[in-house]
């Protein structure tokens, strides 16, 4: 059995949504439902999958704007952020209008995510790591067998995530990247929130922000 994955770049920001599925039973959830809820459920139809959750990394509206129109198609729990980033969230009317997105109403997801949650796609198991910084309530999703972590905006090939939104920390962030992301393999590959995927051991060896 295998855990598969088709990463699907959606909004004006290329915000790297993932459907994430395992190839057994079906099961799939989808990561980061930023927008174009169309374009991702037509993935979900096509390679013959049961949606059975989206898992959220945080609050930024390139992450999560979607979920609204996704959940009124086809209902299944939304798990995550940290509610620390509940501000982000409730501010998405604002925020969506700001920014030119089609404007989506505050969203209050099924289930909190704490460090230590366990979460499964059929037989695959992914632990949460809260790592603040980016935002205070930013988690990431990490699968040991499958040697994958959905990282969001924590940490980009060769950069880490921006601070300076309201909320942001970069002394938290730098703190998150080294206790909790670098002590895992070097071939865990890293699958961030924008642009190319990348490994831990890469970031370890050449992320400037992380000497
Ligand atoms: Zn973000």
């Amino acid at each position: 059995m295998a855990l598969q994955m088709q990463i699907i770049p959606v909004t004006p920001f290329q915000q790297n949504a993932a459907l994430l599925w395992d190839d057994v039973n079906k099961d799939a959830v989808l990561t980061d439902v930023g927008g174009e809820a169309d374009r991702l459920l037509g993935a979900v139809a096509k390679h013959q999958l049961k949606l059975q959750a989206i898992w959220l990394t945080h609050g930024h509206l390139d992450h999560v704007s979607g979920v609204a129109d996704l959940i009124a198609r086809q209902a299944v729990p939304v798990l995550g952020p940290n509610q620390a980033d509940d501000y982000w969230l409730q501010a998405l009317p604002e925020v969506t209008a700001n920014y030119g997105f089609p404007v989506c109403q505050a969203l209050t997801p099924t289930r909190w995510l704490q460090d230590g949650d366990e979460l499964t796609v059929g037989e695959h198991t992914f632990i949460v790591y809260h790592v603040p910084g980016h935002t205070p309530g930013h988690v990431v999703f990490y699968s040991q067998a499958n040697s994958l972590l959905i990282a969001g905006d924590v940490l980009f090939r060769e950069s880490i995530g921006r601070t300076d939104f309201p909320g942001g920390n970069h002394h938290d962030l730098i703190q998150g990247i080294q206790s909790k992301l670098f002590t895992l393999p070097d071939d865990t590959r890293v699958l961030s929130g924008h642009g190319f995927m990348t490994t831990i051991g890469h970031e370890k060896a050449h992320n400037p922000f992380l000497r």
